[in-house]
């Protein structure tokens, strides 16, 4: 285990009151280098996702960290109508510069877009009906909600709102990171980012903070070689923290959110995972289907 030395850096403050990482604009532009082309969303995400959708008859989904839009913009392209929502306006900046471009094909005409906080949704975000076929919340988003009262009552706020927004009998898509791995070896899994092909990362350095002696953050250094046009110096260093979800306190947290009406599945990198197995996950990704 490492004992973190943790700086910090400034951060925006988002409308009640917690802070945006990607306020400065330059995390928001270094993010779309990170992830590489949108075009290039790694197959077996793509494919994954968009066969989980179809099997369960999902066309209404709302995309609840939706970023720059890359997930969002997969999903149009594959035919789905999409909400998306962020709450950093930085972010949603290019989801709406790309609307805009493509503005000419139907599906991104009709393409929402909303500034939307997870602890705030019902008031962002106008409900359709009994709610969205599938909400999705993917790319280790939800983490970036911290624990400030150290009761975890903001996260069981957001995950409540997030699951009011699926209508029953559908289903909600969250991710985080492997943070019983990383939290137990101080180290994040080695193997390839199963959601981006971009190819710039050199660096990701893990450092974990301890509060009375219970992990409370763990924080990411990204350093990517940029292209000389992004940055003078060819190197692009960015710095997102996170909240340590373990699995199965998670899963317990949704069920929470879900009034306990609700049947859990549990992947690992996009494979149905199996507690003990020798594969070690980079990420867990948790599909909860509404029950009630
Ligand atoms: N899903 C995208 C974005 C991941 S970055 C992708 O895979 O690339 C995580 C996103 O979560 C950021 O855009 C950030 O603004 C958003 N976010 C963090 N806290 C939030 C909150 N409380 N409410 C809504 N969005 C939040």
């Amino acid at each position: 285990m490492v004992d973190s030395i943790y700086r910090t850096r400034s951060l925006g403050i988002g409308a009640v009151g917690l802070p945006d990482q990607y306020a400065d604009g330059k995390a928001a532009k270094i993010w779309q280098l990170y992830i590489g082309d949108t075009k290039s969303r790694t197959d077996e995400y793509r494919n994954w996702l968009v066969k989980l959708l179809q099997t369960n008859g999902c066309k209404r989904i709302l995309d609840v960290a939706c970023g720059n839009g890359v997930d969002s913009i997969m999903l149009l392209e594959e035919g789905f109508d999409v909400t998306s929502t962020d709450a950093s306006d930085k972010m949603l900046k290019h989801a709406l510069k790309e609307r805009w471009n493509r503005r000419k094909e139907a599906i991104f005409d009709k393409w929402v877009i909303e500034e939307a906080n997870w602890l705030t949704l019902p008031d962002d975000l106008e409900k359709p009906g009994d709610g969205f076929d599938a909400v999705i919340c993917l790319g280790n988003s939800f983490p970036h909600l911290p624990d400030f009262k150290g009761d975890q009552s903001d996260q069981k706020l957001a995950l409540k709102n997030i699951a009011s927004m699926v209508k029953p009998g559908g289903i909600l898509i969250i991710d985080h990171r492997n943070y019983d791995h990383i939290l137990a070896t101080g180290q994040a899994p080695t193997g390839k980012n199963i959601y981006y092909k971009g190819d710039l990362t050199k660096d990701i350095t893990t450092s974990v903070l301890w509060v009375n002696s219970k992990p409370h953050m763990v924080t990411l250094d990204y350093t990517l070689e940029a292209p000389v046009s992004e940055d003078v110096d060819g190197v692009s260093k960015f710095r997102l923290s996170y909240y340590p979800h373990l699995r199965e306190a998670f899963s317990e947290l949704l069920n929470q959110a879900f009034f306990g009406k609700c049947e859990q599945q549990v992947y690992g990198d996009f494979k149905a995972f199996t507690p003990g197995q020798e594969y070690v996950p980079c990420y867990f990704i948790h599909v909860v289907r509404k029950t009630g």
